[in-house]
């Protein structure tokens, strides 16, 4: 079963039988799909811990600010 990316979501792609260390599953991105993927989860988490004005940062007060449903996560949800 292939890991999935963490950011979109989406299956990992994999090189079947790769002797690649199967801690990156021969993915030079891993854990996640693509560098497009790591980047923005990465720039993401930066963001986050820079304290920049977030969209979704004030849980507290989600009724005055509509979550996009795309960007929800599911374990987020009330
Ligand atoms: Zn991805």
């Amino acid at each position: 079963m292939n890991p999935y990316c963490p950011h979109c979501k989406k299956p990992i792609p994999v090189e079947p039988g790769s002797s690649a260390d199967p801690s990156t599953a021969g993915n030079p991105y891993f854990p996640f799909c693509s560098d497009r993927c790591q980047m923005a989860d990465l720039y993401g988490w930066l963001e986050e811990q820079y304290c920049i004005p977030a969209v979704e940062q004030d849980s507290e007060s989600e009724d005055n600010d509509p979550v996009i449903d795309s960007d929800v996560d599911p374990l987020e949800e009330s």
